[in-house]
């Protein structure tokens, strides 16, 4: 899987201000069935670590606190 390399340009993308991770929320990195979201260590946030993804959705879903949104591309809605 290609790394992202433009966080703000992924398919997914975490407002860290919403974002717990910092306080021990993994939910959105857990419930991820591609294994594509990771937790910054330098920064304790959530972020989409490789640039690929089904567009399933419980990432942007199950978050407590609203911090993921998933870009749909126009063809997959
Ligand atoms: S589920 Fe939400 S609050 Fe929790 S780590 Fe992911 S983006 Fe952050
Ligand atoms: S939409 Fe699905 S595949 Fe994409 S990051 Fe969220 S949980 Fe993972």
């Amino acid at each position: 899987m290609t790394i992202t390399t433009t966080r703000t340009q992924a398919p997914v993308v975490v407002d860290d201000d919403k974002c717990i991770a910092d306080k021990g929320c993994t939910v959105c990195v857990d419930v991820c069935p591609l294994d594509v979201l990771a937790i910054d260590l330098v920064k304790n946030k959530a972020f989409m670590k490789f640039d690929e993804c089904w567009y399933c959705m419980p990432c942007e879903k199950d978050c407590p606190t609203g911090a993921v949104h998933v870009n749909i591309p126009y063809l997959v809605r």
